[in-house]
């Protein structure tokens, strides 16, 4: 079979789920049996997405691979239930560093070097994503909408991929149809215009999806199908709807991976969506509520709570409630708002903690809220509300644990605390190495590590295995040093790397007795990275469950 491209743009505006609907495609085909991969096309410069900070952007999603990507990247994986590789993504600035690398060392032999080197490194960056042995078809999402500066060499690449491979390249246009509260009428101008925009790159749209409050009438589809240039079943209406996971299930029942299969003129097959209706069903029929607390810093942007940074920690959380019949509500408590040990405080940590189920504590960098989040962890532990800890979460459970049980009254991590000789969080060797030269980007432990889990603790019954693979992203670890003193107080590490040296997880025992505490538990990988609808993460699972006993 030869290989197919299907590259996804946006019209008129960003944030009307370009991402959703290249992703719900993918799920469509991974259900067919096809071998699909998603690429990610990013206008920024940034070489890749560590360096950007979550408030502006969201989350940092990591690959297998170590990469560090946009949040695109994780719903695909989420959606396909599949792992994605670093081929997967690119940014422009990752492009062009490559060509401006290259012409430095002489490697285009004395040739002069222009916008044209740029593109066909894109080509040849979308041709090697398509690898035939890692998949059969490969859907490209670029990043901005159309009309943007910024993406045009990413069109201008598709353009020349589809020139060369006229009947294995395909275009959709996600577009947007405003109904102005004045008007109280669908608008379709805005879309006729960034198809006419897209034309003039020499581009024409095979698909339209047509985003809307409502659906779209047969009289707009017309409309819209003349004006575009293409036939009127391709203009595919895609309302508003409750949940994302809907999508996929909305698509086939307009038959949209037919109608793709067709213009691929890729064989037809039986499509097998059984168990993501049985996912959907479960989103729709959870009825006892589970309440989770996260505490964290990244919420807010002026007056909004920015949940985008958490994304994929909030997916994680409903897989595993929805999957046991629950249904989760979040509440988002800011870290600083326990600062201190005054009365305020001790009534804050009462009422807001005391009304939850369980409280997660996310990945994180820095000082702000800290001390907040020390405070939150020390109240769950001795109150027995379930505690799930994700990287610096992680961390932080062991320095509580170290400064109010195992005596080490002054435990820090010396990302914080430079000086200290209590740093029972440490920076290792080479990293210590990078933070000096100032290289910050790319830098961290990244990517997948083999994790080994001790016998009769928490994670292995969790897990049911031996070993397991997580993916990571921090710098700093559990000191070795004050391994023994914490454990002799407690506290277990129930995963390491597999030469015994890092700590992968610190958890509590949890026993049939009933003073023991019902989960609480750290892990220094991220879990939610690799928690998917079809495959909850089981760490996430057995939090949940800890949480929806608690009433
Ligand atoms: N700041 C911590 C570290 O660098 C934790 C990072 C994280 O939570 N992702 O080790």
């Amino acid at each position: 079979m030869k290989h197919k491209y299907i590259f996804v743009v946006g019209g008129v505006m960003s944030g009307v789920g370009k991402g959703i609907t290249t992703s719900s495609i993918g799920t469509l085909f991974e259900a067919q049996g096809y071998k699909v991969n998603i690429v990610k096309a990013d206008p920024y410069l940034n070489v890749d997405a560590g360096t950007m900070n979550p408030t502006e952007h969201g989350e940092v999603f990591v690959l297998g691979s170590g990469l560090e990507t946009d949040q695109d990247m994780g719903n695909y994986e989420r959606f396909m239930n599949r792992d994605l590789s670093g081929e997967d993504y690119m940014t422009s600035g990752m492009v062009y560093k490559h060509v401006l690398d290259k012409e430095r060392s002489l490697g285009f032999k004395g040739k002069c070097i222009d916008a044209d080197n740029i593109r066909d490194e894109i080509v040849s960056r979308y041709q090697s994503a398509a690898d035939a042995k890692r998949s059969d078809i490969t859907i490209i999402e670029i990043g901005g909408t159309v009309g943007d500066y910024q993406n045009i060499m990413f069109i201008e690449a598709a353009r020349v991929l589809k020139l060369r491979h006229p009947t294995d390249v395909i275009f959709i246009m996600v577009s947007f149809l405003p109904i102005p509260s004045k008007l109280g009428e669908m608008k379709s101008k805005p879309t006729q215009n960034a198809i006419k925009q897209l034309q003039s790159y020499g581009v024409q749209a095979d698909f339209i999806v047509a985003r809307s409050e409502v659906p779209l009438d047969k009289k707009r589809k017309e409309k819209i199908a003349f004006s575009c240039n293409i036939p009127t079943e391709n203009v595919i209406s895609a309302p508003d709807i409750d949940s994302i996971y809907d999508v996929p299930l909305n698509f086939e029942r307009d038959k949209l991976s037919d109608m793709l299969a067709n213009a691929l003129k890729l064989p037809k097959k039986k499509i097998n969506l059984s168990q993501w209706k049985k996912f959907v069903g479960k989103v729709k029929s959870a009825k006892k509520e589970v309440k989770i607390a996260v505490v964290g810093k990244y919420f807010s942007t002026g007056d909004f709570i920015l949940s985008d940074a958490y994304v994929s920690v909030i997916e994680a959380i409903k897989f595993s409630a929805y999957w046991q019949g629950l249904k989760p509500k979040l509440v988002w408590l800011h870290s600083e708002d326990f600062e201190g040990a005054s009365a305020e405080v001790k009534k804050a940590l009462r009422e807001k903690l005391g009304s939850v189920d369980g409280v997660l504590v996310p990945g994180g960098f820095g000082e702000t809220g800290i001390e907040g989040k020390i405070n939150v962890i020390r109240y769950v532990r001795e109150n027995k509300i379930p505690y799930f800890g994700l990287c610096y979460g992680m961390q932080l459970l062991v320095i509580e644990y170290a400064r109010n049980v195992a005596g080490i009254k002054q435990a820090h991590t010396r990302e914080i605390s430079p000086k200290t000789e209590h740093a029972v969080i440490d920076i290792m060797e080479h990293q210590k190495k990078h933070l000096e030269e100032g290289r910050y980007g790319a830098s961290m432990r990244l990517g997948s590590y083999e994790c080994v889990l001790k016998k009769g603790t928490v994670a292995e019954k969790a897990y049911k295995a031996a070993k397991v693979i997580e993916r990571h992203r921090h710098r700093y670890e559990v000191n070795p040093e004050f391994i023994k003193t914490i454990t002799d107080s407690g506290l277990v590490f129930s995963g390491t790397s597999v030469d015994g040296t890092l700590m992968e997880i610190a958890e509590l025992p949890r026993g049939t007795d009933r003073g023991q505490h019902p989960f609480f538990l750290g892990t220094q990988f991220h879990p939610e990275f690799l928690a998917r609808p079809l495959a909850p993460h089981p760490l996430f699972t057995e939090f949940v469950k800890a949480a929806g006993k608690r009433k």
